[in-house]
């Protein structure tokens, strides 16, 4: 067995889920035919957890930019900024986003989640204190393991257990970093931003604040939290994904801080990986600029999503603290999550299974995600395909 040995708890829930006879970790979307609608097991299926917030997947202006970035410059670029050089796309769009975020700098990594590794394990190291909120993603956590520095969580978006954490650390806290999110990617909340702003006016802590959900969703530009609580002055670090809202992948660091720039030659996880590709950052320059005048998608985003948590919550399922495009559904059991996930996509409505540990506390979920694309008789349809299920099971 040797190395394998530790994957016995995975093999015997994989044998678990052979048995059951469906396997909701490895589902084929055979066909992908728009942001809400793809082809599975040979039925049509409505998306409901794509993080596809704006449903720009499919707009024919970005898909022409990758196109035509394909064409001009190729499909890749083989290797890292530093060793291969950093093509005039990549300088572009970073132009843009700082311009966007109105931000002094600003830095493209090749994912969200290695902007996360790459900016938090090169900003801290040992001696620094990191100060994080218990629900924050698993790349956050993984770079706070690389960093080298001390690990602290404080309760999920509870601004008095932080302030009782910030008074233990003392002078420590001018080398504290504190990481939240602007809306939690498994419970659909947000962070209180105003209130862990105004204990950084106290404390004197940096902040960074991580927009991967809230990008293209929050704020009048689409900003995220930062730009909707009126921080951005207050926020040292923003970070964020292009594999949402801004419908392709890559990552990015933005700040005020001119330092930024230096993060560059310290981390490895941009140093030793392939630069995004130019279709990638060509989609994602046109979408960047949807984003921010798309405040029509947004009006249309938030209507889905209050529409789809008013119509649960009527049903009686238990749901996630407030209404935002990412709504959870709290089951009572593993059991009854995996059936009621299977139920759902029988009724054609593809939601995201989330078990432990993936969700915060030991919860199973239900996770949906609501998209501007999403049309009213789409969200009635998901709303029609739960109440076909017994709101018993909910927690
Ligand atoms: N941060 C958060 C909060 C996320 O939810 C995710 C992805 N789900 C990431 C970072 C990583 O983003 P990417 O998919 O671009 O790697």
């Amino acid at each position: 067995m040797g190395l394998f040995e530790k994957f016995t708890t995975i093999a015997n829930g994989r044998n678990m889920l052979d048995q059951l006879g469906f396997d909701p970790f490895n589902v084929e979307i055979e066909e992908i035919l728009s942001p809400t609608m793809a082809r599975i097991a040979g039925r049509e299926v409505l998306l409901a957890g794509t993080n596809n917030y704006l449903g720009l997947t499919f707009d024919p202006r970005c898909i022409e930019a990758a196109c035509s970035a394909t064409r001009a410059e190729g499909t890749g670029t083989t290797g890292s900024r530093m060793a291969n050089g950093t093509f005039a796309g990549h300088r572009a769009l970073e132009r843009e986003l700082a311009e966007f975020f109105g931000c002094a700098k600003a830095i493209v990594f090749s994912t969200g989640f290695v902007a996360n590794l790459g900016v938090i394990s090169t900003l801290t190291g040992p001696g620094d204190t990191l100060l994080i909120d218990g629900d924050c993603h698993a790349s956050i956590y993984d770079g706070c393991r690389m960093s080298g520095a001390d690990i602290i969580r404080f309760r999920h978006n509870n601004a008095a257990d932080l302030e009782k954490r910030l008074r233990r650390l003392g002078d420590r806290a001018k080398n504290t970093l504190i990481i939240v999110e602007g809306i939690y990617s498994m419970l659909g909340d947000r962070a209180p931003l105003a209130e862990i702003v105004a204990l950084k006016k106290k404390y004197g802590f940096w902040l960074m604040v991580d927009e991967a959900h809230s990008l293209g969703v929050l704020g009048r530009k689409g900003m995220g939290l930062v730009e909707e609580a009126d921080c951005l002055e207050d926020v040292d670090f923003i970070v964020g994904t292009f594999s949402k809202s801004l419908g392709a992948i890559g990552g990015f660091c933005v700040s005020n801080h001119p330092e930024l720039d230096l993060v560059r030659y310290a981390s490895r996880s941009y140093l030793f990986t392939a630069s995004p590709s130019p279709a990638t950052v060509a989609s994602v320059r046109q979408a960047l600029q949807l984003l921010a005048s798309g405040k029509d998608l947004r009006e249309r985003l938030w209507c889905n999503a209050r529409h789809l948590y008013d119509g649960l919550a009527k049903l009686g399922f238990s749901l996630g603290p407030e209404p935002t495009p990412v709504i959870a559904v709290y089951v009572r059991s593993k059991e009854e999550t995996l059936f009621s996930w299977k139920e759902l996509l029988d009724q054609g409505i593809y939601v995201n299974l989330i078990l432990p540990p993936a969700a915060p506390d030991g919860k199973s979920l239900l996770r949906c995600s609501v998209s501007a694309a999403h049309t009213h008789e789409q969200i009635n349809h998901i709303i029609k395909a739960f109440s076909a299920m017994s709101a018993d099971i909910t927690l």
